[in-house]
């Protein structure tokens, strides 16, 4: 499917025409046109052949002229042209956190700005300030989004390495001569960032398997190919490796390129000791080289005295000692989980009708599924009036009386304003199934302000859920300096559960704060944030951070049946 890179042509298109000085109407539409064929179900490439583009919402004649020419010839004239006129750097500048297009415009024309090296130096050297809506706490926010630019540099969210991932799997196992194939590496680990993707296969006929490999139509460009290693760059951009092993070896590697690297030091200290020596090859003896085994990663660890690890907790973070004495977590699994709690529907900012999140939500297994939109002061994200929500929660009863096998609650995501308290009174709140409480506006807060803030809201009685508690988006925006400790002595005493936001440029609360809150007694909900049916099966990554946390299903509210979540929530 293209239609991330078509959507994000469209958004560099608009941004560039901004820059030029275009009507804001006309970037409009490209922003409109960009964001329905982010979110959309059927492929774009199908559409455009069928010439039904002009059927999607806000995608006229000349956007759909244009689309179609990006989708059969590969590029698109009108945009070559536009970058032309805009100096190269300028597109790079775009993706600084906290910079848009007005801002870069303003940056170019009245400082000559094309480079993010030129934009440094201009911050350092306090330029910046002199500039209309520009100042000190603009250069400093700048310069920290630079920062965060190069610490996430080259590297991509977790759904977009999975799906990349399992896509060339699939295509991998069309070949006969291929024995066994995994996925190795951080992604196996379902890290919240990947550099790249490593695939681990055994076969007899290495050649087939390169030849096979780099002939994936989805190859932008053949870094190498070798007889036991191939490296490709894919269409999106990320890096893949594919290793070819024997079959005595392919748990040894497996085990090996799963790392990390600190797990199999650890873990090679630990085959010294007992008389080993542990390669990628396999395991075998230290004093006479002789093998012993390699075939599967389960018998190489219990052949070192070890229970079996799974990928997710192979950090160093004391699994190793976990699984000596036979305490590892029975972590929590995706079958585990019930209903997601955290779905915008079309009455705030999600694409959706409660109506088709409900059918989506049936089809997913799912026993109930939480509406929860956005509360009055959000107004960007048009945020429910108290009369609104009255309506909503009749056409809620009414839809539970007509769709069978899925319970709809009527919940909220409600902000959680500067001072602490909600943005709708008890009286309001108490009319929905749960409560959700987030912080979306005034993210300036020292630590002091910001812990208060959501500690405060905590002791509302009823709030149950603090949504995404550091706030943090990846690569663009830093979580809050919070007081953790505090947070989750103050969410155990008011029995609120914390969020595992499941979006994947959030992923917040992360690993290490999950192992620390259980730790502490804290529980746990895992939610998607959908604001489209195609985001609710982004649980898996909620699942797989709260799995690399050690959670296990007890953790975790929305493993309930709907009979046990109801003695827990209102509804
Ligand atoms: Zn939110
Ligand atoms: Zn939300």
């Amino acid at each position: 499917m293209k239609n991330k890179e078509v959507a994000n042509l469209l958004y560099t298109i608009a941004d560039l025409l901004d820059i030029r000085g275009e009507i804001p109407f006309k970037t409009r539409a490209y922003r409109t046109a960009a964001q329905t064929i982010e979110n959309l179900d059927e492929d774009i490439e199908i559409l455009a052949k069928e010439g039904k583009l002009e059927t999607l919402p806000g995608v006229g004649k000349a956007i759909a002229k244009k689309i179609t020419e990006y989708i059969e010839t590969g590029s698109l004239t009108f945009f070559e042209k536009l970058k032309q006129e805009i100096p190269e750097g300028i597109i790079e500048l775009l993706e600084i956190p906290g910079l848009g297009p007005k801002k870069v415009a303003a940056l170019y024309n009245k400082l000559g700005i094309k480079t993010v090296e030129e934009l440094k130096k201009a911050c350092e050297e306090g330029k910046l300030r002199g500039l209309d809506g520009f100042g000190e706490i603009t250069e400093r926010n700048i310069l920290r989004g630079i920062q965060l630019k190069e610490k996430t540099q080259g590297r991509f969210l977790l759904n977009l390495a999975y799906e990349n991932g399992s896509r060339y799997v699939e295509y991998m196992k069309q070949l006969p001569y291929i024995n066994k194939i995994s996925i190795a590496g951080s992604l196996r680990r379902m890290k919240e960032t990947i550099g790249d993707i490593d695939i681990l296969v055994s076969s007899d006929k290495p050649e087939e398997v390169m030849n096979h490999f780099v002939a994936y139509p989805e190859v932008k460009q053949v870094l190498l190919k070798g007889r036991t290693k191939t490296s490709v760059i894919l269409e999106d951009g990320i890096q893949v490796d594919l290793r070819v092993v024997e079959e005595k070896s392919f748990g040894a590697a497996l085990q090996y390129f799963t790392g990390s690297k600190d797990h199999n030091i650890a873990l090679r200290g630990i085959a010294i000791k007992k008389g080993y020596k542990l390669s990628e090859y396999g395991l075998f003896e230290k004093d006479t080289d002789r093998y012993v085994t390699g075939e599967t990663e389960e018998e190489v660890y219990r052949t070192l005295g070890l229970s079996y690890i799974p990928p997710e907790l192979r950090e160093n973070r004391g699994e190793i000692e976990a699984s000596l004495n036979n305490s590892l977590p029975n972590l929590v699994t995706y079958e585990d989980i019930k209903g997601d709690l955290h779905v915008h529907s079309k009455w705030s900012d999600g694409l959706n009708t409660i109506e088709e999140i409900a059918i989506k939500a049936k089809e997913l297994g799912y026993e109930y599924i939480g509406i929860a939109d956005h509360s009055q002061s959000l107004k960007i994200a048009k945020g429910l009036s108290e009369e609104r929500i009255l309506s909503k929660i009749e056409e809620i009863k009414k839809l539970n009386g007509e769709i069978e096998g899925i319970h709809i609650l009527c919940g909220t995501e409600c902000d959680i304003k500067q001072d602490g308290t909600l943005d709708y009174p008890n009286a309001i709140l108490k009319k929905f199934d749960f409560v959700v409480a987030g912080i979306h506006m005034g993210f300036k807060m020292t630590r002091e302000e910001a812990t208060k803030r959501i500690t405060t809201a905590m002791d509302n009685e009823y709030v149950n859920i603090i949504a995404h508690p550091t706030c943090r988006l990846i690569g663009r925006r830093e979580p809050f300096d919070l007081d953790m400790d505090e947070i989750f002595e103050k969410a155990v005493e008011t029995n609120t559960y914390l969020e595992i936001n499941a979006f994947p440029d959030r992923l917040d609360l992360n690993d290490i704060y999950c192992k620390r809150g259980k730790e502490m007694g804290v529980k746990f909900v895992i939610n998607t944030d959908a604001h489209s049916i195609t985001h609710l099966p982004y649980m898996q990554y909620g699942v797989a951070t709260a799995r690399r946390g050690w959670l296990e299903k007890k953790d975790i509210l929305n493993t309930l049946p709907i009979n046990d979540l109801k003695k827990v929530i209102r509804c």
